[in-house]
């Protein structure tokens, strides 16, 4: 069973993303439980929680079909002890508002050296703030994204991830997210179904479908190893259609999240009409 669906707005309250996601008839969503821009946020209290678990119960939304995002400022491989401190803090509050809400992903960047530790070090310290995170809070897996590795992002190659799981102590609760622009942008190649499964076959190699716990499903309207991350909508971009129908023809996807983040949310609606589509389509080479 494919879940699919988009990264939905929670303005108005986090029940209002669950509406959205049923509107354009998702099998899954992504939201953000607090204003990803900002550090601070009023905790939930139960009348929200209450809520949106109402809601998720009446359009049959269970928590292995949303992917939570955290804030973007978090950095969990902060170069600097401060900053890194107060970057594990907010991630802490991220991960226990995911437990109150009954939810079990919490999907996020891996970190930034920021050009002032070396990389190493830099995927260490974000292990380590994976690990403080796991002691402090239960039933959430945190669930590592790959980045297009831009500026000083790692998580650029399938090896950074592997890595960042390596030091994380209970791997029952540590997982990844692909995002298929990242990938696509970092240098894995998506253009041919033949190509997609070349680069899933790495995937599989170096880090293994057993902690793939989401997917980000974009197009990517920056250039093949470009470092650089600019989504677009399925099959507008240098991706193209091919490997998105691989995917949703691949078991291994099945039963987690895929999510779209793609520039148009006018065509949600559409693209995961088509992707549902694809499931039945002929198989593709
Ligand atoms: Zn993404
Ligand atoms: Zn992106």
């Amino acid at each position: 069973m494919k879940y699919v669906g988009a990264h939905v707005s929670a303005a108005g309250g986090l029940a209002n993303a669950v509406i959205r996601a049923a509107e354009i008839d998702a099998t899954a969503f992504a939201l953000f439980t607090k204003n990803q821009r900002q550090w601070r946020a009023a905790p939930l209290n139960e009348e929200g929680i209450t809520a949106f678990q109402a809601a998720c119960e009446q359009y049959q939304y269970s928590p292995a079909q949303i992917l939570p995002h955290d804030s973007y400022l978090i950095n969990l491989g902060h170069p600097v002890t401060e900053a890194l401190e107060k970057s594990r803090e907010a991630f802490i509050d991220e991960m226990s508002r995911c437990q109150q809400l009954g939810l079990t992903l919490l999907n996020f960047h891996p970190g930034s050296h920021l050009q002032q530790i070396p990389e190493d070090e830099c995927l260490a310290r974000i292990a380590e703030s994976i690990n403080i995170a796991l002691e402090k809070t239960q039933g959430v897996t945190a669930v590592i994204e790959n980045t297009a590795g831009q500026g000083s992002n790692l998580g650029f190659k399938f090896e950074h991830l592997a890595a960042i799981i390596d030091g994380v102590e209970d791997k029952s609760r540590v997982g990844v997210c692909i995002d298929t622009c990242h990938a696509f942008a970092a240098g894995y190649d998506l253009r041919s179904a033949e190509v997609t499964e070349k680069t899933f076959a790495e995937f599989e190699r170096i880090v293994g479908f057993k902690y793939l716990r989401g997917m980000h499903l974009n197009d990517a309207k920056s250039q093949f190893a470009s470092r650089v991350d600019r989504h677009h909508s399925l099959g507008e971009g240098n991706i193209g259609h091919d490997a998105f129908r691989w995917i949703m023809q691949d078991h291994r996807f099945d039963g987690i999240p895929l999510i779209l983040e793609t520039v148009n949310s006018d065509i949600w609606a559409e693209e995961i009409a088509w992707l549902k589509a694809q499931q039945t389509q002929e198989k593709v080479a």
